[in-house]
C-alpha cells in the first residue's frame, strides 16, 4: 500500500513540475510586458519569482519534503496574484489567475490544506477585486460580488468534491487491493506492507517478530466431499475463528488457497510456536457443521523469527514454509519451529 501512496505523491510531483514550468514562462513573459507598461515593482517580483521557481525545479523531482516545498512555492505565487489584482494599473483579467487557486491547492495539497489555502487566497482575491472595482452604484457592486464571488466558490466547490471522491476512490481501491475477497482477511500485499512497518519497529525497539505459515490439512478431501462451496465455507470459518484468539497488533492473512500467514509482533520463536499450537487446538476443537455433515479441521504450521531465520519477508516465508512441510511430513496437525515439534496435546 505504501507503494501506491508513493505513486500518488509521484503524481503530485509531476503536476507541480508542470505548474512550475508554466509559472516560469508566465513570470518571464509578464515580467517583460510589465517593464513596457512601467509596472516596475510587479515586473521585478515576477522575474524574482520565475528565478525562484527555476531554482525549486532543479530539486523538486527528488526532494523528500515535497509538501513543504509545495507550500513554499505556492504562498508567494498566490500572494503575487493578489498583489497584481490590487495594483491600480493591471488588467482586471488578472483575476482569472486567482480562480486557478482552488484547483492548484486541492491537486497539490489534498483536501484539508487545499480547503484552508484556497478559502484564504480566493477570499483575499475576491475582496481585492471588489476593492478595485467598487463603484458608486451599489446594484453594480452586488453584481460584481455575485459574479466574482460565486464563480470562485463554484471552482472551490468542484475542486473539493472532485478531490473528496478521488481520495475515497483511492482508499476503496487500496482496501480492495489489500483484502482477500473470499474471507475478508488481509492478503499477501497487506502482509508485505505491515511486515515492513513491524520490522522497522522491531529493529528500533529490539523486540522480536515472528511469522507463522499454516496450511489446512487434507483440504482437497473436504472439497471432494462437500464441494467447492463447502470448501469455501471452511475457509471463511477458519478466517472468522482464529483471529478471535489474537491481539489487535497481530495480523492474520490468507496467502492463497488454504494457506494462511500470521505475523506476530513482540513474539519470539517459542512464544509464536505456542500461540500457533493453541490456535491449532482451538481449530481442532471447533468443527464446522455443513449440510453434508460435521467437518473436523486441523492445520500444519511452520514458524520463523526475524533475525535468526532471516531479515526479509521472503526469507521468513521460505523458512516458515519449509517448517510447515516438515510438520506435514511429521504427520500433520502440528507446529514446527526450528526443529522442535509442537503437537503435545494432540
Ligand atoms: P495437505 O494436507 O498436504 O495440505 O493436503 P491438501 O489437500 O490440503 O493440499 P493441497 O494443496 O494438495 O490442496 C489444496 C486444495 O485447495 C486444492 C485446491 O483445489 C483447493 N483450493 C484452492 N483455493 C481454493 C478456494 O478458494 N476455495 C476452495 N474451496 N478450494 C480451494
Ligand atoms: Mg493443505
Ligand atoms: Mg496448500
Amino acid at each position: 500500500m505504501a507503494k501506491q501512496l508513493e505513486a500518488s505523491e509521484q503524481h503530485r510531483r509531476e503536476v507541480l513540475k508542470a505548474l512550475m514550468c508554466l509559472v516560469i514562462f508566465a513570470g518571464l513573459l509578464f515580467g517583460v510586458i510589465n517593464i513596457f507598461r512601467e509596472l516596475y515593482v510587479l515586473s521585478a517580483l515576477e522575474f524574482a519569482y520565475a528565478a525562484f521557481s527555476l531554482h525549486l525545479l532543479r530539486f523538486i523531482g527528488t526532494t523528500e519534503r515535497l509538501r513543504f516545498w509545495t507550500v513554499i512555492f505556492l504562498l508567494p505565487l498566490f500572494s503575487l496574484m493578489i498583489f497584481a489584482v490590487l495594483l491600480p494599473r493591471t488588467s482586471f483579467t488578472v483575476f482569472a489567475w486567482v480562480q486557478t487557486i482552488p484547483i492548484i491547492c486541492y491537486l497539490l495539497l489534498g483536501l484539508r490544506t487545499g480547503l484552508f489555502m484556497s478559502a484564504a487566497f480566493v477570499g483575499l482575491g475576491v475582496l481585492g477585486f471588489n476593492y478595485r472595482y467598487m463603484t458608486e452604484a451599489s446594484l453594480f457592486n452586488i453584481v460584481i460580488v455575485a459574479n466574482v464571488g460565486l464563480s470562485s466558490m463554484a471552482m472551490m466547490l468542484f475542486s473539493h468534491v472532485y478531490e473528496r471522491s478521488r481520495v475515497d476512490n483511492e482508499q476503496r481501491l487500496l482496501d480492495l487491493a489489500s483484502t482477500d475477497g473470499l474471507t475478508g482477511l488481509a492478503n499477501r500485499m497487506k502482509l508485505a506492507d505491515v511486515f515492513e512497518r513491524e520490522r522497522s519497529h522491531a529493529l528500533r525497539d529490539n523486540r522480536p517478530l515472528s511469522l507463522v505459515v499454516l496450511d489446512l490439512d487434507h483440504f482437497k478431501r473436504i472439497n471432494d466431499q462437500f464441494g467447492h462451496d463447502g470448501g469455501d465455507q471452511v475457509l471463511r470459518h477458519v478466517a472468522a475463528l482464529l483471529p478471535t484468539r489474537l491481539r489487535e497488533t497481530d495480523l492474520f492473512c490468507r496467502l492463497g488457497g488454504e494457506e494462511f500467514a500470521l505475523l506476530l509482533p513482540g513474539a519470539d520463536l517459542s512464544r509464536a510456536a505456542e500461540l500457533a499450537d493453541s490456535l491449532r487446538e482451538h481449530l481442532c476443537a471447533t468443527p464446522l457443521q455443513l449440510e453434508g455433515g460435521l467437518v473436523n479441521l486441523s492445520f500444519s504450521a511452520g514458524v520463523a523469527s526475524l533475525g535468526e531465520d532471516g531479515c526479509s519477508l521472503d526469507q521468513l516465508l521460505q523458512t516458515a514454509d519449509r517448517r510447515m512441510y516438515e510438520a506435514k511430513g511429521g504427520g500433520r496437525n502440528q507446529v514446527v519451529a526450528a526443529g522442535q515439534h509442537y503437537s503435545l496435546s494432540r
